[in-house]
């Protein structure tokens, strides 16, 4: 049984005021024990410590948007694994649409980054997905193929228990388009068929898969309910604690 993930990509959003707010407001919902679904949430990296505090006790955990794969030293700008763990990250976002499309991360970017991540002890979650044109020409699963090998490659069978995979396609980010259930789950099974040809069948039964791509409440019962959906992956819809909250609920009721 895979326990469902929400988890709240909070982007370049907030200010340490409203930060802190939509924190302690989560983490008052999601007490620590409470096994039935995971919360995590991802607050732009200036509050990841004083946001850790406020989820102090809670049972959200902590994660980062993103990390760069070099070891601390001369490269400006840039947050290496061992800060996030030092302020209390658990996990990170790696090969979001953002950092590829608009920020030109590769596969291979992505995948060192994913590498040093695991072997210095952050959770990953790992994000694939096509672009609109990519759907319409019929690339999709060749294309979540490509992102899904090339952000794996020289992972182990063993770390895969550490890595959870958003399929996120690109159309349906804050865009107000949802993938339809069905395409979303067909993507899906899709994605849990490729870990097990890659690895096998238990990496392909136990990994989780998120969906992502305006999530809201109105929209997430049917999406979760769908059999390869694990859980999501929220954006604007995290911003709120009001909006984020029931997501959570439609995720619990899901397991039941
Ligand atoms: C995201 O950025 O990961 C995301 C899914 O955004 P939104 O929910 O706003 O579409």
């Amino acid at each position: 049984m895979r326990r469902p993930l929400v988890a709240g990509n909070w982007k370049m959003n907030t200010t340490l005021a409203s930060a802190c707010e939509l924190a302690a407001a989560i983490a008052q919902a999601v007490p620590a024990g409470d096994d039935s679904v995971e919360v995590m949430v991802a607050p732009p990296y200036p509050y990841l410590t004083a946001v850790g505090e406020a989820l102090a006790g809670s049972g959200v955990v902590l994660a980062a948007q993103d990390a760069y794969h070099e070891s601390p030293g001369a490269f400006t700008g840039e947050v290496a694994v061992e800060m996030l763990l030092d302020v209390g990250c658990r996990s990170v976002i790696l090969g979001h649409s953002e950092r590829r499309h608009v920020l030109g991360e590769t596969d291979a970017v992505i995948n060192q980054k994913i590498t040093v991540a695991l072997s210095k002890g952050l959770d990953v979650v790992f994000c694939v997905g096509e672009l609109l044109e990519e759907r319409e020409a019929g690339n999709t699963e060749a294309v979540l193929d490509t992102q899904l090998d090339g952000g794996l490659a020289g992972v182990s069978e063993a770390d895969m228990s550490l890595i959870v995979v958003a399929y996120e396609p690109v159309w349906a980010i804050g865009t107000g388009k949802v993938a339809t259930p069905d395409q979303a789950e067909s993507a899906h099974a899709h994605l849990r068929s490729r870990l097990a040809a890659r690895y096998n069948a238990e990496v392909g039964d136990c990994v989780r898969i998120l969906y992502g791509g305006s999530v809201k409440a109105e929209n997430a019962a049917e999406l979760l309910g769908q059999p390869n959906i694990d859980g999501a992956l929220v954006g604007g819809a995290s911003l709120k604690a009001e909006a984020f909250l029931p997501i959570v609920e439609a995720a619990k009721a899901c397991v039941g």
